[in-house]
């Protein structure tokens, strides 16, 4: 266990972790599923193209929706990997402690606000 973190807090964050998969889990299922009812639907009431642009646009949004889903789903589930190996809460740049208060808001956290912020500005995450 991350020496920083009691086990309380621990227990608090890899609950809050678990619901996060959960409910990304739940969502892609919900634009993946939905994407082809949706479309097998329109495509029996509409068999002509008319509607083709619009329907390619609405298939583009569930997708990067899907996407940014399939991303956030990565990072929860490594941070609930990190945290039951033991080496979580330290930040993957210069490996100082992240706060619990950071970690609360940001669970899936992966670096320290100073880090995270210097990543940003660096153009990645
Ligand atoms: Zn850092």
């Amino acid at each position: 266990m991350s020496k920083h973190l009691t086990a309380g807090q621990h227990a608090l964050l890899e609950s809050a972790l678990v619901q996060q998969l959960h409910q990304i889990d739940r969502r892609l299922a919900e634009h993946l599923g939905g994407v082809s009812r949706a479309e097998h639907a329109r495509g029996v009431l509409l068999q002509d193209g008319d509607d083709a642009p619009q329907r390619e646009a609405e298939r583009e949004i569930d997708l990067a929706l899907a996407d940014r889903d399939t991303a956030s789903l990565g990072e929860v589930s490594a941070a609930l990997a990190r945290l039951r190996a033991g080496d979580y809460g330290l930040c993957a740049d210069c490996g100082s402690e992240i706060p619990f208060d950071r970690l609360k808001v940001e669970p899936w956290a992966l670096r320290c606000v100073a880090c995270q912020g210097a990543a940003e500005r660096r153009g990645h995450g």
